[in-house]
């Protein structure tokens, strides 16, 4: 049974109260609108009838909504859309590639002209209702009915915000001591600092949401003292630490995992961590770019980039290459590490060799293939991995029903996995995503729950007409309402 005396006010993360410089190199990349900006950049929204904006964005907030409202003066109802349709509204902001969403199919590109800054105005418009603790979004009626969340990163928070809107009670468990899953701990202070996501979670706990931190579902509380108590439970656990390099070495000091090393500069005390002076980082996903921008400016010298396949090739957003190569990174394309050297259990140099592209594979994929004799070494003292995570769902084997895929990624159809109780969403159920995309598959399980609770609502047109929606097995009778 867990214990609801565990039940906490969140702590100030260390990396909010770092010193000067270490805020410094840490400063949001693009700067606060100023009223009379955003204003003028609001009035540009030419508010199109079919929304191409709204349709690009995986949570489809209103974007010529809310534009209209910053246009208006009506910040708090510009806030209120927002939030509304995406929680983490102001996390978002940040983190959202814009350029390949909403603001990517801004009609303002037909005419040549810049797009709405949707993103930026986006935050200003959110900012000041957190800055000011505005209660924006109201609790349903109380249902009666009682959820857990297990995880509380961005899926199940936009799950919980949606159903306490809907009247239900909703309680998110997660083993971390701060809620808000890898925005708060493994995505880069240059992009969102640990502190900014605590201020969405404290819209949950206006709605209600109640918070049980430190507890590690299936090991401080079992999944059938989870059953007895809730009425449905939503996994949103995310993915596991990042992949093994399988590399001999591996074990020397200086060897990092990416996102193991981002939560150490986001919770330790990054001004006076050992950051090395050479680092090599492997891989080439929008991950290890921001890996590289974080060590540069946490002041390392050197910063070289290894990937086994052509620049073409690498899976990084553009813009997120753009910025580590501002920062000075050596790309090595087409090169495979093969060996940490160490001395005295001390990195000490990367061995790599030049790669080609084999011949095509059946998907017309071409393997990378050693080229003999080309050998070098990089003289590095860290080395970090960023090749991806993989989910860390075996514990869920636990649960009958719940089915897994070859990747550990869990099996859902229409959010409810194989046991009719439990839900799954954001990346332990589709992969690694974006925040964005956690949110509005967090939002749309919340959907398919209250409908397997029996009272249907709503499904967004892409998870099938509302009209034509019905519960995928009969609903449980609606027990007493939880003493929370
Ligand atoms: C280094 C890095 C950089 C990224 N940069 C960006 C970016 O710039 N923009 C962007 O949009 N996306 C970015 N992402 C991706 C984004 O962070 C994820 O897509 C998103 O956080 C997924 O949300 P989630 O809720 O599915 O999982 P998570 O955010 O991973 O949250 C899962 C939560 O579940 C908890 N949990 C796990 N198991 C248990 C258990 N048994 N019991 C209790 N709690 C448990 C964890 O502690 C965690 O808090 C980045 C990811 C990484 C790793
Ligand atoms: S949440 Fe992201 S994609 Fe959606 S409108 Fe905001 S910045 Fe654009």
């Amino acid at each position: 049974m867990f214990d609801s005396r565990r039940i906490m006010s969140f702590p100030e993360p260390v990396s909010s109260s770092g010193s000067s410089q270490w805020k410094d190199n840490f400063s949001q990349m693009s700067p606060l609108m100023a009223s009379r900006e955003a204003v003028v950049e609001a009035s540009r929204c030419l508010f199109c009838f079919d929304k191409p904006c709204m349709l690009a964005c995986p949570a489809r907030i209103d974007v010529p909504g809310f534009m209209q409202q910053i246009r208006s003066g009506n910040l708090q109802g510009s806030a209120r859309i927002i939030l509304e349709a995406n929680i983490l509204g102001e996390s978002c902001a940040q983190l959202c590639p814009a350029k390949a969403l909403c603001e990517g199919a801004c009609v303002m590109h037909k005419t040549g002209e810049q797009p709405i800054q949707i993103a930026r105005l986006q935050r200003y418009a959110v900012k000041d209702v957190l800055d000011r603790k505005i209660g924006v979004l109201h609790a349903g009626r109380p249902n009666g009915k009682w959820v857990a969340c297990i995880g509380s990163g961005p899926a199940s928070l936009a799950c919980a915000a949606e159903l306490a809107k809907w009247g239900y009670a909703v309680s998110i468990f997660d083993r971390n001591e701060l809620p808000g899953g890898n925005p708060t701990y493994n995505i880069p202070s240059y992009k969102i600092s640990a502190s900014n996501p605590l201020r969405e979670v404290e819209l949950l706990r206006q709605l209600g949401v109640d918070f049980r931190l430190n507890i590690e579902v299936g090991r401080d509380i079992s999944f059938a003292e989870l059953e007895e108590q809730f009425d449905a439970i939503f996994v949103g656990i995310g993915l596991g630490d990042t992949s093994s390099l399988e590399l001999s070495g591996e074990d020397l000091r200086g060897v990092h995992g990416a996102k193991q090393f981002v939560r150490q500069t986001k919770m330790g005390r990054p001004h006076k961590a050992s950051v090395g002076r050479r680092v090599a980082v492997i891989g080439a996903g929008n991950t290890a770019m921001g890996v590289l921008v974080a060590l540069k400016r946490l002041g390392a010298e050197t910063t070289h980039l290894i990937y086994r396949r052509s620049k073409e090739e690498m899976p990084a957003f553009k813009h997120e290459y753009e910025f580590a190569k501002e920062h000075g990174v050596i790309f090595h394309w087409e090169a495979q590490p093969v060996r940490i050297l160490g001395k005295n259990g001390i990195v000490t140099g990367l061995q790599c060799v030049r790669t080609r592209p084999g011949e095509p594979d059946s998907r017309g994929r071409r393997e990378p293939q050693l080229i003999p004799n080309s050998e070098f070494t990089l003289d590095v003292d860290m080395v970090i991995g960023a090749v991806g995570q993989k989910p860390a769902t075996e514990f869920l084997r636990a649960v009958p029903g719940v089915q897994l895929r070859k990747d550990g990624t869990i099996i859902t159809n229409e959010y409810q996995t194989g046991n009719e109780k439990y839900f799954a969403g954001g990346d332990c159920a589709h992969g690694a995503k974006l925040v964005v995309d956690a949110v509005a598959s967090g939002k749309a399980a919340a959907r398919s729950l209250d409908a397997w609770l029996g009272n249907p609502r709503g499904i967004p047109e892409e998870f099938g007409s509302p009209a034509s929606w019905t519960p995928l097995s009969a609903p449980p009778q609606a027990p007493e309402h939880p003493a929370i």
